[in-house]
């Protein structure tokens, strides 16, 4: 069977959004940051490459773990409840608090990327002291230095280079599409999630568990759930949360990708659980 170009421009999408939504939910924010689990090497290099769209990694876990250690707090650097909603959502990347002009970059695609480029605080600095660990390694270090960063974005011309070949312009126009909902379902993580949705657990702040969120950001939106227990490879902890990420943790821990993942037991989950 010949697949058309709309039906490869459909593959392209999704591969796309599965890529950099596991690079960031997996090799970032679970495996790097919280170390819910090892994954081997060229696995977790391909996965970064493919999460960079979210900034450096020594950046964006620096940051991560700033959020953690003072959720909603002073020092959170994307607080809905302290900083309004647009800038929880994308403002703090360039400490912008005009609404419009928040407005402006959450509909940006991928000139967001070349205005963060430039723009945004890249590494060294920022939170990088949080992410030592991560700075210890070497390749990952290199693409924590804006030099690094420059190069290992290049990767990310690929999919617009791809929709050109597919549909000409009018695929650029739909990977420009793709690529603003991509950024926008990664970003309600750190705003809708502390918002609107349900306080399953003790101890969580003002996280929320979002059934939408968790829907568009691969499970990240059981954020009640994950600020119960930061350093658990599964968020959604309840019955029915579906948790596409601690699935494909799952899936790499099967085939010898993944090792150590780290669970709560049972008992801790329902002794935090609200009734
Ligand atoms: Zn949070
Ligand atoms: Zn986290």
């Amino acid at each position: 069977m010949e697949l058309s170009a709309q039906q490869w421009m459909g593959v392209l999408l999704l591969t796309w959004y599965f890529a950099v939504g596991f690079g960031i939910t997996v090799a970032y924010h679970r495996v790097l940051t919280h170390r819910s689990a090892n994954l081997r090497k060229p696995l977790l290099y391909a996965l970064v490459l493919a999460a960079l769209p979210a900034g450096p990694p020594a950046e964006w876990v620096g940051n991560h773990r700033l959020h953690h250690t003072d959720s909603d707090g002073p020092n959170d650097p994307h607080s809905p409840l302290n900083d309004g909603f647009w800038y929880a959502h994308c403002g703090w990347y360039l400490g912008i608090r005009n609404r419009g002009l928040c407005l402006v970059y959450a509909l940006g695609g991928p000139l967001r990327y070349i205005v963060d480029m430039f723009l945004r605080p890249m590494s060294p600095g920022g939170h990088d002291a949080l992410a030592k660990d991560v700075l210890d390694d070497r390749f990952l270090r290199f693409l924590s230095t804006r030099f690094g960063f420059l190069i290992g974005s290049s990767f990310q011309m690929l999919p617009f280079l791809l929709a050109y070949h597919l549909m000409a312009w009018d695929g650029v126009i739909i990977a420009w599409v793709a690529s603003v909902l991509y950024y926008n379902a990664g970003d309600a993580v750190n705003s809708v999630g502390h918002l609107w949705g349900k306080q399953d657990f003790d101890g969580a702040g003002e996280a929320r568990n979002n059934r939408f969120v968790a829907l568009v950001s691969l499970g990240e939106g059981w954020h009640a759930g994950h600020h119960a227990f930061p350093r658990s490879a599964r968020h959604g902890l309840l019955k029915g949360q579906v948790d596409l990420s601690y699935l494909l943790l799952r899936i790499f821990a099967s085939v010898g990708l993944a090792s150590d993942l780290y669970l709560p037991g049972d008992e801790a989950i329902s002794q935090r659980r609200h009734r």
